[in-house]
Protein backbone atom coordinates (compact mmCIF):
# COMPACT_ATOMS: atom_id res chain seq x y z
CA UNK A 1 0.00 0.00 0.00
CA UNK A 2 1.41 3.32 -0.76
CA UNK A 3 1.62 6.73 1.17
CA UNK A 4 0.29 7.36 5.15
CA UNK A 5 -3.29 7.73 5.71
CA UNK A 6 -5.57 8.10 8.41
CA UNK A 7 -9.73 7.88 8.69
CA UNK A 8 -9.37 11.37 10.45
CA UNK A 9 -8.10 13.08 7.82
CA UNK A 10 -10.44 11.15 5.98
CA UNK A 11 -13.74 11.43 7.40
CA UNK A 12 -13.44 15.31 8.20
CA UNK A 13 -16.24 17.31 6.80
CA UNK A 14 -15.83 20.12 4.12
CA UNK A 15 -15.37 23.80 5.11
CA UNK A 16 -18.79 24.96 3.71
CA UNK A 17 -19.03 28.51 5.11
CA UNK A 18 -16.93 29.75 2.77
CA UNK A 19 -18.45 27.95 -0.31
CA UNK A 20 -20.58 31.18 -1.66
CA UNK A 21 -17.86 33.20 -1.07
CA UNK A 22 -15.38 31.62 -3.11
CA UNK A 23 -18.55 30.99 -5.87
CA UNK A 24 -18.48 34.40 -6.14
CA UNK A 25 -14.86 35.24 -6.51
CA UNK A 26 -13.71 32.17 -8.54
CA UNK A 27 -15.46 31.69 -11.65
CA UNK A 28 -15.51 28.04 -12.57
CA UNK A 29 -16.78 25.61 -15.08
CA UNK A 30 -20.02 23.77 -15.09
CA UNK A 31 -19.92 20.02 -14.68
CA UNK A 32 -21.71 19.48 -17.43
CA UNK A 33 -21.96 22.41 -20.14
CA UNK A 34 -18.00 22.96 -19.42
CA UNK A 35 -19.53 27.13 -19.71
CA UNK A 36 -17.64 28.90 -17.16
CA UNK A 37 -20.00 30.81 -15.02
CA UNK A 38 -19.74 30.66 -10.66
CA UNK A 39 -21.45 27.39 -9.61
CA UNK A 40 -20.46 23.73 -10.22
CA UNK A 41 -23.72 22.66 -12.25
CA UNK A 42 -24.95 26.19 -14.47
CA UNK A 43 -29.03 26.83 -13.61
CA UNK A 44 -29.51 25.71 -17.30
CA UNK A 45 -28.17 22.21 -16.63
CA UNK A 46 -29.62 21.91 -13.38
CA UNK A 47 -32.96 22.61 -14.59
CA UNK A 48 -32.70 20.10 -17.35
CA UNK A 49 -30.91 17.01 -15.64
CA UNK A 50 -33.80 17.59 -12.36
CA UNK A 51 -36.46 17.42 -15.55
CA UNK A 52 -35.34 14.37 -16.94
CA UNK A 53 -34.55 12.81 -13.35
CA UNK A 54 -34.95 9.38 -13.05
CA UNK A 55 -36.39 10.47 -9.81
CA UNK A 56 -39.58 11.22 -11.89
CA UNK A 57 -39.72 8.57 -13.51
CA UNK A 58 -41.93 5.33 -12.84
CA UNK A 59 -39.75 2.80 -11.95
CA UNK A 60 -39.33 -0.49 -10.34
CA UNK A 61 -39.51 -0.20 -6.66
CA UNK A 62 -36.91 -2.34 -5.66
CA UNK A 63 -34.12 -2.21 -8.59
CA UNK A 64 -34.86 1.40 -10.21
CA UNK A 65 -35.38 -0.29 -13.57
CA UNK A 66 -38.03 1.62 -15.95
CA UNK A 67 -41.78 -0.34 -15.54
CA UNK A 68 -44.93 -0.30 -16.97
CA UNK A 69 -47.07 2.27 -15.14
CA UNK A 70 -49.79 -0.06 -13.94
CA UNK A 71 -46.85 -2.26 -12.04
CA UNK A 72 -44.95 -1.44 -8.81
CA UNK A 73 -41.80 -3.98 -9.21
CA UNK A 74 -40.21 -5.85 -12.20
CA UNK A 75 -40.71 -9.30 -13.03
CA UNK A 76 -37.15 -10.41 -12.18
CA UNK A 77 -37.61 -8.27 -8.77
CA UNK A 78 -40.92 -10.47 -7.81
CA UNK A 79 -39.47 -13.53 -8.75
CA UNK A 80 -36.01 -13.06 -7.79
CA UNK A 81 -36.36 -10.45 -5.14
CA UNK A 82 -32.53 -8.80 -4.47
CA UNK A 83 -30.90 -8.45 -0.98
CA UNK A 84 -31.63 -4.35 -1.27
CA UNK A 85 -35.59 -3.12 -0.56
CA UNK A 86 -35.44 -0.35 -2.99
CA UNK A 87 -33.34 2.08 -5.34
CA UNK A 88 -33.25 5.93 -6.03
CA UNK A 89 -30.64 7.19 -8.87
CA UNK A 90 -30.86 10.81 -10.57
CA UNK A 91 -29.39 9.78 -14.13
CA UNK A 92 -28.85 6.21 -16.18
CA UNK A 93 -25.11 5.75 -16.68
CA UNK A 94 -24.98 7.32 -20.68
CA UNK A 95 -26.47 10.50 -19.88
CA UNK A 96 -25.11 13.73 -19.53
CA UNK A 97 -23.44 13.28 -16.45
CA UNK A 98 -20.98 10.20 -16.99
CA UNK A 99 -18.32 12.61 -18.36
CA UNK A 100 -18.27 14.82 -15.01
CA UNK A 101 -18.18 11.40 -13.15
CA UNK A 102 -15.22 10.15 -15.09
CA UNK A 103 -13.33 13.44 -14.42
CA UNK A 104 -14.02 13.00 -10.76
CA UNK A 105 -12.95 9.59 -10.58
CA UNK A 106 -10.17 9.55 -13.03
CA UNK A 107 -8.51 13.05 -13.34
CA UNK A 108 -9.59 13.70 -9.63
CA UNK A 109 -11.76 16.73 -10.38
CA UNK A 110 -12.81 16.46 -6.67
CA UNK A 111 -15.04 19.52 -7.49
CA UNK A 112 -17.26 17.39 -9.29
CA UNK A 113 -18.61 15.67 -5.72
CA UNK A 114 -19.57 18.78 -4.69
CA UNK A 115 -21.52 18.93 -7.92
CA UNK A 116 -23.23 15.64 -7.81
CA UNK A 117 -24.20 16.16 -4.14
CA UNK A 118 -25.61 19.59 -5.16
CA UNK A 119 -27.77 17.75 -7.78
CA UNK A 120 -28.91 14.99 -5.68
CA UNK A 121 -29.89 17.33 -2.74
CA UNK A 122 -31.64 19.10 -5.55
CA UNK A 123 -33.35 16.51 -7.07
CA UNK A 124 -33.75 13.58 -4.10
CA UNK A 125 -34.96 16.16 -1.15
CA UNK A 126 -37.74 13.68 0.16
CA UNK A 127 -35.18 10.79 -0.11
CA UNK A 128 -32.83 12.83 2.03
CA UNK A 129 -35.27 13.80 4.50
CA UNK A 130 -36.92 10.18 5.06
CA UNK A 131 -36.86 9.50 8.89
CA UNK A 132 -37.08 6.00 9.33
CA UNK A 133 -33.23 5.64 8.02
CA UNK A 134 -30.55 5.44 10.45
CA UNK A 135 -27.30 5.37 8.79
CA UNK A 136 -25.62 5.77 5.48
CA UNK A 137 -22.81 4.16 4.83
CA UNK A 138 -20.72 4.64 1.23
CA UNK A 139 -19.48 2.08 -0.58
CA UNK A 140 -15.94 1.35 -0.01
CA UNK A 141 -12.85 1.14 -1.99
CA UNK A 142 -10.36 -1.55 -1.00
CA UNK A 143 -7.13 0.15 0.56
CA UNK A 144 -5.08 -0.74 -2.14
CA UNK A 145 -7.24 1.73 -4.84
CA UNK A 146 -8.15 3.82 -1.91
CA UNK A 147 -4.28 4.70 -1.94
CA UNK A 148 -4.01 5.00 -5.42
CA UNK A 149 -6.70 7.72 -5.91
CA UNK A 150 -6.59 9.66 -2.47
CA UNK A 151 -10.39 9.27 -2.14
CA UNK A 152 -13.57 7.24 -1.95
CA UNK A 153 -15.65 9.23 -4.44
CA UNK A 154 -18.94 7.72 -3.24
CA UNK A 155 -17.72 8.94 0.58
CA UNK A 156 -16.55 12.86 -1.15
CA UNK A 157 -20.12 13.16 -2.35
CA UNK A 158 -22.18 11.55 0.31
CA UNK A 159 -20.37 13.38 2.78
CA UNK A 160 -21.98 16.73 0.99
CA UNK A 161 -25.58 14.93 1.27
CA UNK A 162 -28.08 17.30 3.19
CA UNK A 163 -29.60 14.54 4.91
CA UNK A 164 -32.11 14.60 7.70
CA UNK A 165 -30.39 15.12 11.31
CA UNK A 166 -30.72 11.91 12.25
CA UNK A 167 -29.59 9.70 9.30
CA UNK A 168 -25.83 9.20 10.66
CA UNK A 169 -23.20 8.65 7.98
CA UNK A 170 -20.30 6.15 8.50
CA UNK A 171 -17.58 5.93 6.22
CA UNK A 172 -15.32 3.51 8.22
CA UNK A 173 -17.89 0.68 9.04
CA UNK A 174 -17.77 -1.39 5.60
CA UNK A 175 -14.45 -2.47 4.32
CA UNK A 176 -13.40 -4.05 1.29
CA UNK A 177 -10.86 -6.76 1.03
CA UNK A 178 -7.79 -6.17 -1.55
CA UNK A 179 -7.45 -9.35 -3.10
CA UNK A 180 -10.18 -8.32 -5.84
CA UNK A 181 -10.04 -8.45 -9.48
CA UNK A 182 -11.56 -5.21 -11.36
CA UNK A 183 -15.19 -5.73 -12.19
CA UNK A 184 -15.08 -3.19 -15.40
CA UNK A 185 -15.70 -5.62 -18.44
CA UNK A 186 -17.08 -8.64 -16.74
CA UNK A 187 -20.71 -9.81 -17.39
CA UNK A 188 -23.06 -10.36 -14.75
CA UNK A 189 -22.36 -14.12 -14.07
CA UNK A 190 -18.68 -13.38 -13.20
CA UNK A 191 -19.48 -9.59 -11.47
CA UNK A 192 -21.96 -11.94 -8.70
CA UNK A 193 -18.81 -14.44 -8.51
CA UNK A 194 -15.69 -11.73 -8.39
CA UNK A 195 -18.15 -9.53 -5.29
CA UNK A 196 -18.75 -12.71 -3.17
CA UNK A 197 -16.82 -12.22 0.27
CA UNK A 198 -15.35 -8.92 -1.14
CA UNK A 199 -16.98 -6.99 1.58
CA UNK A 200 -16.96 -7.06 5.71
CA UNK A 201 -17.82 -5.13 8.28
CA UNK A 202 -16.03 -3.38 11.02
CA UNK A 203 -15.67 -5.20 14.37
CA UNK A 204 -16.30 -2.10 15.91
CA UNK A 205 -19.66 -1.95 13.81
CA UNK A 206 -20.53 -5.57 13.44
CA UNK A 207 -23.42 -4.95 16.38
CA UNK A 208 -25.09 -1.78 15.22
CA UNK A 209 -27.18 -2.54 12.84
CA UNK A 210 -29.19 -4.84 14.26
CA UNK A 211 -33.34 -3.76 13.03
CA UNK A 212 -31.43 -0.31 11.37
CA UNK A 213 -32.51 1.39 8.23
CA UNK A 214 -29.29 1.75 5.80
CA UNK A 215 -28.48 3.28 3.01
CA UNK A 216 -25.98 2.28 0.72
CA UNK A 217 -24.08 5.39 -1.18
CA UNK A 218 -22.25 4.12 -4.77
CA UNK A 219 -21.03 6.43 -7.53
CA UNK A 220 -22.13 4.08 -9.90
CA UNK A 221 -24.67 1.38 -9.88
CA UNK A 222 -24.18 -1.12 -12.66
CA UNK A 223 -25.30 -4.71 -12.21
CA UNK A 224 -26.26 -4.25 -8.76
CA UNK A 225 -23.82 -7.21 -7.65
CA UNK A 226 -21.73 -4.94 -5.26
CA UNK A 227 -25.03 -3.08 -3.48
CA UNK A 228 -26.80 -7.12 -3.42
CA UNK A 229 -23.60 -8.36 -1.94
CA UNK A 230 -23.21 -5.82 0.80
CA UNK A 231 -27.16 -5.82 1.08
CA UNK A 232 -26.76 -9.52 2.19
CA UNK A 233 -24.04 -8.88 4.63
CA UNK A 234 -25.80 -6.12 6.47
CA UNK A 235 -29.08 -8.20 6.70
CA UNK A 236 -27.08 -10.88 8.15
CA UNK A 237 -25.64 -8.69 10.86
CA UNK A 238 -29.87 -7.83 11.16
CA UNK A 239 -30.54 -4.63 9.10
CA UNK A 240 -33.91 -4.74 8.71
CA UNK A 241 -34.47 -2.57 5.38
CA UNK A 242 -31.44 -1.67 3.27
CA UNK A 243 -31.68 0.99 0.03
CA UNK A 244 -29.86 1.79 -2.72
CA UNK A 245 -28.76 5.53 -3.55
CA UNK A 246 -26.43 6.24 -6.63
CA UNK A 247 -25.67 9.10 -8.94
CA UNK A 248 -25.78 7.24 -12.36
CA UNK A 249 -27.59 3.40 -12.53
CA UNK A 250 -26.72 1.24 -16.29
CA UNK A 251 -29.84 0.09 -17.29
CA UNK A 252 -30.01 -3.06 -18.91
CA UNK A 253 -31.25 -3.45 -22.41
CA UNK A 254 -35.19 -4.27 -22.55
CA UNK A 255 -36.02 -2.83 -19.16
CA UNK A 256 -34.81 -6.51 -17.86
CA UNK A 257 -33.45 -6.29 -13.91
CA UNK A 258 -30.12 -7.35 -14.20
CA UNK A 259 -29.41 -8.64 -10.73
ZN1 LIG B 1 -24.13 23.79 -17.56
ZN1 LIG C 1 -36.72 -4.68 -10.24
Amino acid sequence: MKGAWSWAQYTQRPMNLFTPLIEFLLPTLCMVCEKAQNKLLCVNCLAQIKERSFMQKHLCAVCGIPIAAHESTCKTCLENPPNFDATFYIDSYDGVLQTAMHALKYQKRLACATGFAYLWNHSAGMVNSESSIDFLLPVPLNQQKLADRGFNQSWEIAKNLELSEKIRRVPNALLRRNNEISQVGRDKANRKKAVHGQFYIHEIWSKQFENKSIVLFDDVMTTGSTMNTIASLLKNHGARYVSAWVILRTLPKFSQCAI
